[in-house]
């Protein structure tokens, strides 16, 4: 009977999406075998605040140790079935340690515990962090985009949760709350604790509650940890301009109860976010406002729809190489085209489809303007 109590209030715990976007799967009852153990508890019977200590324990024991890791890793490949595309998989292998060593050159702490990751079955647009930097992106997240740069970013704000521990902090609350609530009833075994632990994190990793401020961190780290692994910096802000225009109209439905909108920043802050910081990273040269793009306040080009991306995510990522290119001194060349693509010094800066004004032009407009 305890069991079927904790479940129901469990279920009701605040809600949250890891990317501010609904994973759908529905929560799960916790496994059978899991719910055995709580259902009639055995062992040591623990108290008061040695309860509270233990929990940190069990905490403790899936976020730092390496036997706990590898069990929260099996738990969910088998909670969410591990994907067949080879492909994705083949990708992901080699992103990882790309961002990996991006993330070492500020925060070598990553070389300690390396994540654990795989690709899941799920279909919708996520990716997750767990406890002991365990993470896994959603089959879904590459029907959303397929440019590896706007990849990185989300893979980059996990890692960013993931560095700064903030799911593992947000599961202890859980922990806790559900110890306070009585969910175990009044008598606790530690094995019934280290269910429900895991229970919370497998079944409830869509819903651990990231706060406004832990999502803004995660955003901002996500920023340097593709400029550190050499990705284009621009693809941040053009990966929530995509989200806007996929799935802004219908925020509302699609948000559901997965996440509460007023409690997370808009798609549009966190795109505006980046477009600042792209501003600040090449010393103030250029921004892109509106599809448009602007080097020292001149207009420079409005690319348009082409290779799958709008005009305005397309000016982002011509935002991201002039800022890098400003930012490492390339801008001291000259510009000049290379075949369709507008170079800048060693940089290239935009790739030019049928539409678009020609790289020569553009070169000559930039010399002008730089
Ligand atoms: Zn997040």
């Amino acid at each position: 009977m305890k069991t079927n109590s904790w479940k129901k209030k469990a279920s009701t715990i605040a809600l949250c999406g890891v990317l501010g976007i609904a994973l759908h799967t529905a929560i799960q009852p916790v496994p059978a075998a899991h719910a055995g153990v709580l259902g009639g508890v055995i062992g040591t019977v623990i108290q008061g605040a040695a309860v509270y200590k233990q929990a940190d324990a069990t905490i403790k024991h899936y976020d730092q140790t390496e036997e706990g890791r590898q069990e929260l890793f099996a738990a969910y490949k088998e909670k969410y079935g591990v994907s067949e595309n080879y492909y994705r998989k083949q990708q992901l292998d080699a992103m990882m340690p790309r961002l990996t060593r991006g993330i070492a050159a500020v925060d070598p702490s990553i070389n300690k515990k390396p994540y654990l990751y795989f690709v899941n079955k799920d279909q919708s647009f996520n990716a997750f962090c767990s406890m002991g930097h365990v993470m896994s992106v959603n089959e879904g997240l590459y029907s959303m985009t397929e440019d590896q740069d706007e990849i990185a970013v989300v893979l980059a704000h996990e890692m960013g949760h993931g560095q700064k521990n903030h799911v593992a902090s947000s599961i202890r609350k859980k922990l806790n709350v559900a110890i306070g609530a009585g969910m175990l009833g009044s008598a606790i075994g530690g094995s019934a604790l280290t269910n429900l632990a895991l229970s919370i994190a497998v079944n409830q990793i869509d819903t651990v509650s990231i706060t406004k401020k832990d999502e803004w961190e995660a955003d901002n780290l996500a920023f340097d940890y593709v400029v550190n692994a050499g990705y284009n910096p621009g693809a941040a802000a053009a990966i929530w301009q995509r989200v806007e225009e996929k799935y802004g109209k219908s925020k509302s439905s699609f948000a559901g109860e997965i996440f509460s909108p007023s409690d997370h920043p808009t798609h549009q802050q966190r795109r505006d976010n980046y477009v600042k910081k792209l501003f600040e990273y090449s010393g103030k040269h250029v921004t892109a406002e509106k599809g448009v793009v602007k080097v020292n306040g001149k207009a420079l080009v409005q690319p348009v729809a082409a290779n799958d991306k709008s005009g305005a995510e397309r000016s982002y990522f011509v935002l991201g190489n002039l800022a890098a290119a400003y930012h490492n001194g390339h801008n001291k060349s000259n510009a000049y085209a290379s075949g369709n693509t507008l170079m800048l010094g060693e940089q290239p800066i935009m790739t030019c489809y049928s539409g678009d004004p020609s790289a020569s032009e553009l070169a000559d407009l930039l010399n002008k303007i730089k």
